[in-house]
């Protein structure tokens, strides 16, 4: 295949129904087929990107190799398919509007009006066509988020209008997500609010050719006629996605409903390929039927929200079954933990995971929560702010220094972590920390090696602040090595205790880099260490 052929995926009826889910199994299943895929996702708000959102607003803030704040579901879009994304995978409102306006201000509209249509649209369908036209791929799967009809997406379903148009039935289509409710009363599933959805979408000026439901039952034959002759789609374009136990289910759910030929079908695409799936096959297997178990407490500052921890709870999940065993996650909250509580909510534990946070607010909990397991001998592993905690938790108790992250105390006597002199002079928030892949060269015969079993690694970074490298000889001293460094900048990257089972901290985010297929070693080494502790001491 030359040219790309583009596949979007709208939603109706409510938010959360799993777009990202549903546009990562089908990539899943095209790719699987031999094909080249790459997913995107365009969110209708105004932030040029999610960097700046709080957690609890829309969750984790997911980066990419190349440095890009994005949203959780490029998460997804890689944890499925085990590829890349870029800042090309994830485009805002705001980043449409803001290279409209910055164009405009350089005279490039040449005394035009500047208006919605055309040069908002105009701009948003270069940005769906930008992965298409590098050659790259055979599908660009689009997912627009919100809802159909939320007065945010209108201009995103008038650009995806035009590309159907332009492009033709056969190069472009549209799967509509909604929601089939059950109904306890009437002891009925309900059709009506995807009627309304989809003739919304209709009024919008889009047909959708494929409808995926979701639902609590089985959709029965006489419902989806219904949806098929109510919403113009062929019968077998009527999609079942029912509730799974997780979310690793749903491209095999995907592929019983026929979903990718259904998209082959409709583009007219011929193959005899079917999906390779093996792998994914094994892993389920492994996920479903788990071995052990171990409790890993998740220490952190949003833990009513898991999703601000995503990337972490799947890395889990993929390090589970790549140990045979599952991993509950307890979530802790750090402004829970003193020095009085921190028995009673950690014994028991088979390891602790310090998250990666920003602000003061719960890292003396934190502190408090590693000192604990320094002391009781718990696996351990910190990433980014956890693994700053852990750094001035070994200054004060093993140095006896009177130390902090200037973060936390920004007038403390020994800045163990501060912030380097480039970040200091930056005063606007957005896309400003230290971003993206870099460099870390390991020191042979660490456990980070023994895990990477690599001596040069890449991992994702987003932060202010550093290890304050004033100190590092003499906490080298006292047994907490630089085990992991960034050749360029001599920064340092990872952390280990020397004499601790597993006492591990990170600058950067692996987190981000477990797929399915690969899952992360850190988080693999980690969950067998847990799961020794716990043989250890049963
Ligand atoms: N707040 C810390 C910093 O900016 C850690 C950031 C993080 O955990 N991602 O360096």
């Amino acid at each position: 295949m030359s040219t790309a052929k583009y596949i979007f995926v709208t939603g109706g009826v409510t938010s959360s129904l799993g777009k990202g889910i549903i546009a990562a199994s089908l990539g899943k299943l095209l790719q699987a087929r031999g094909f080249k895929v790459t997913i995107q996702k365009f969110d209708p708000y105004i932030n040029i990107d999610p960097g700046t959102l709080n957690p609890y607003e829309h969750g984790e803030c997911y980066v990419t190799s190349d440095g890009a704040e994005t949203d959780l579901d490029l998460g997804h879009y890689e944890r499925f398919l085990n590829i890349e994304t870029s800042q090309a995978n994830n485009i805002t409102t705001g980043r449409i509007y803001h290279n409209v306006i910055t164009k405009e201000r350089q005279g490039e509209y040449l005394g035009k009006t500047v208006q919605v249509v055309p040069h908002i649209t105009d701009e948003i369908k270069r940005n769906i066509f930008l992965l298409g036209e590098s050659g790259q791929y055979d599908f660009v799967i689009t997912e627009i988020g919100g809802s159909v009809g939320d007065i945010e997406s209108l201009p995103f379903i008038e650009a995806v209008r035009q590309v159907r148009w332009d492009l033709g039935a056969n190069n472009a289509l549209v799967i509509h997500l909604t929601l089939i409710p059950y109904l306890k009363a009437a002891k009925e599933l309900k059709t009506k609010p995807t009627q309304h959805s989809v003739k919304e979408l209709l009024a919008e000026g889009i047909q959708p050719d494929i409808l995926v439901c979701r639902t609590e039952m089985p959709l029965p034959m006489e419902l989806r006629k219904k949806l098929a002759l109510f919403c113009n789609v062929n019968l077998n374009s009527v999609i079942e996605a029912i509730d799974a136990d997780t979310i690793y289910d749903v491209p095999m759910n995907m592929k019983k409903e026929k979903l990718d030929e259904r998209v082959l079908a409709k583009l007219k695409i011929h193959t005899k390929n079917e999906p390779d799936l093996d792998q994914w096959k094994t892993f389920l297997g492994k996920l479903k039927n788990p071995m052990d178990e171990v409790t890993i407490g998740l220490v952190g500052k949003y833990v009513s929200l898991p999703d601000a921890y995503k990337s972490i709870a799947e890395a889990f999940v993929h390090a589970g079954a790549e140990n045979d065993s599952k991993v509950n996650i307890r979530w802790i909250s750090s402004e829970e933990i003193s020095s009085e509580s921190v028995e009673s909510i950690l014994s028991g534990l088979d390891g602790v995971l310090v998250a990666p946070g920003f602000g003061e607010r719960g890292m003396e909990g934190k502190i408090e929560a590693i000192r604990y397991v320094r002391e009781n001998k718990i696996p351990f592993f910190g990433i980014c702010l956890g693994m700053q905690c852990a750094v001035v938790e070994f200054a004060r108790n093993v140095l006896g220094l009177d130390a902090s992250s200037t973060e936390l105390n920004a007038k403390t006597k020994h800045p163990v972590i501060d912030m380097m002199e480039e970040q200091k002079k930056i005063t606007i928030k957005g896309g400003t920390m230290r971003l993206g892949s870099y460099d870390c060269r390991i020191k042979k015969g660490s456990k980070a090696h023994g895990a990477y079993g690599e001596t040069l690694i890449q991992e994702r970074h987003r932060h202010r602040y550093e290890f304050n490298n004033k100190y590092l000889e003499a906490m080298e001293g006292a047994g907490m090595k630089a085990v992991g460094v960034n050749p360029d900048s001599g920064l340092v990257e990872i952390i280990e205790l020397k004499d601790h089972p597993w006492f591990i901290g990170v600058q950067y985010h692996p987190e981000l880099r477990s797929t399915v297929l690969n899952p992360h070693p850190l988080f693999v080494k980690f969950v067998g260490a847990a799961l020794s502790h716990k043989r250890s001491i049963s």
